[in-house]
């Protein structure tokens, strides 16, 4: 990822007028704007990069959690939660 800084939005590669790959919104020659280069090129206004970059990062952990890399941690996490909470509520009474 790049920054593209307002004053070189307009060059040839940098075309005004685009939208934004995440919002759909026109990135106007105003605006600094994220952009990326991967298979195909998009452009992002800097909060919808930041959005579209972390946002990924909550559905790998559950897919890692569901067991995507082999087996799901779920029923470790729900029996470990379980096993805690049970533990705090007997150091209570
Ligand atoms: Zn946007």
């Amino acid at each position: 990822m790049a920054v593209l800084y307002p004053d070189q939005i307009g060059e040839a590669w940098a075309p005004e007028g685009e939208r934004c790959f995440y919002c759909g919104e026109i990135r106007y020659s105003a605006d600094t704007a994220i952009v990326w280069a991967g298979e195909v090129v998009i452009g992002l206004h800097v909060k919808c990069a930041e959005r579209l970059a972390v946002a990924p990062l909550g559905d790998v952990r559950e897919a890692q959690l569901s067991g995507v890399d082999g087996e799901p941690h779920w029923t470790r996490r729900c029996a470990r939660a379980l096993r805690e909470g049970l533990t705090a509520q007997e150091m209570r009474s």
